[in-house]
């Protein structure tokens, strides 16, 4: 539980970043990895509003021991991947053999850092 009194948020953003969130959680079953083409698709939304949902659940994720775990994009000529790239949008082209034939990011939700700790309550403040 928190302390921390429910805010009602804007219905819209709210509901499509709950339906991205279930996108990540079912494909977390299938132990697979979504892109934002797919979180968009299942979502409602364009492909390039997903980045900004997906900025908010980085942040927000962790809070419920979980993590936003990004594969990045990787160029599909030269095997470049976009390591620092920082970003959930695909890149146009590949900096390396300026191919265009680029690999979206894909994302799946894993268990946060404070997973292991949930269970064992601190006895001292
Ligand atoms: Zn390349």
């Amino acid at each position: 539980m928190r302390e921390r009194p429910p805010k009602p948020p804007p219905a819209r953003s709210a509901t499509a970043r709950s339906a991205i969130l279930e996108a990540l959680l079912a494909t977390r079953e299938a132990n697979a990895a979504a892109t934002a083409r797919e979180l968009g698709a299942a979502a409602s939304i364009s492909e390039k509003d997903v980045a900004a949902h997906l900025e908010h659940l980085a942040r927000s994720l962790p809070h419920e021991a979980l993590k936003l775990a990004v594969t990045p994009a990787s160029c599909l000529a030269c095997e470049y991947t976009f390591q620092d790239r920082g970003r959930y949008t695909t890149p146009g082209a590949c900096p390396k053999c300026r191919s265009e034939r680029v690999a979206p990011p894909s994302f799946r939700v894993t268990d946060g850092p404070r997973a292991a700790k949930r269970e064992r309550p601190r006895d001292e403040e």
